[in-house]
């Protein structure tokens, strides 16, 4: 295990009776290998969520928080582009009545307050635990490449920059990260990072069962990825 930091989420995670790591956790653990996270914070009140926004940088994303909903747009949970105090109060508000009508049932942790990033193409990293294999590592485009299309590429932990550079050229959809009607060409360089530094986590830590990095924004050569939500499941 690389770092204290990390062992103490999980055990709390632990303790909790909690399978799943809350999103501003998943940060916080990824953020220890490396990989490029969004600034976001745990708020529990509109108050809070208000301040909080003021360090984050506006505009801002709420999220709901909780163990209990995978999908959190599905049910109310999550409204991007706030650019104002009021916005935010209004939206923490929103999210708190959208849950309760829609996952009455949800144990509700509060509102992540999260730095919207820029739109750019999105892409999904993933891990997974094979019972033969050990941990595999994902990739496919985000949208109806992978939800529709199944169009994605596996590779084995540990991955070598090799396998990271040929798992994203082997997509049926590989020549949109060329650029294509017009679109720039995508930065090919910090995604095969993210593959790498997702490999060491997983090889890392053996809690982790699964790791869901969707979507991430991958923007033009030279400008970088950013993660805009992370799921980790542990074992
Ligand atoms: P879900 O649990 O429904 O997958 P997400 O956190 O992925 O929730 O949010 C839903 C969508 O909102 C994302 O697919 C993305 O398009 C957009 N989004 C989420 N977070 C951000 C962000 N920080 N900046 C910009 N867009 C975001
Ligand atoms: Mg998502």
């Amino acid at each position: 295990m690389s770092s204290d930091l990390v062992r103490r989420i999980i055990n709390n995670a632990k303790e909790e009776g909690r399978y799943k790591l809350l999103e501003h956790e998943a940060y916080d653990v990824l953020r220890v290998y490396g990989l490029p996270v969004p600034n976001a914070g745990l708020a529990r009140s509109a108050e809070e969520a208000v301040k909080l926004s003021e360090s984050v940088g506006y505009p801002v994303v709420l999220k709901v928080v909780s163990p209990d909903i995978v999908h959190k747009s599905d049910v109310g949970g999550v409204i991007v582009g706030l650019n104002s105090p009021s916005e935010v109060r209004e939206a923490f508000n929103k999210i708190f009545k959208n849950v309760g009508e829609r996952a009455p049932n949800a144990k509700v942790y509060g509102v992540l307050v999260q730095e919207m990033v820029p739109n750019g193409l999105e892409v999904i990293v993933g891990s997974t635990r094979d019972p033969t294999f050990g941990p595999l590592i994902l990739f496919g485009l985000g949208g109806i490449f992978v939800e529709v299309l199944r169009d994605v590429s596996f590779r084995i932990v540990p991955l070598t920059r090799y396998d990271a550079e040929t798992m994203i050229g082997e997509i049926k959809s590989a020549k949109i990260l060329e650029g294509y009607r017009g679109q720039a060409p995508r930065d090919k360089k910090a995604l095969v990072d993210i593959l790498l530094k997702l490999s060491r986590f997983v090889e890392d830590v053996s809690e982790v069962k699964d790791v869901d990095l969707n979507p991430i924004m991958l923007y033009e050569v030279g400008r970088g990825a950013k993660i805009a939500d992370a799921r980790i499941i542990l074992g």
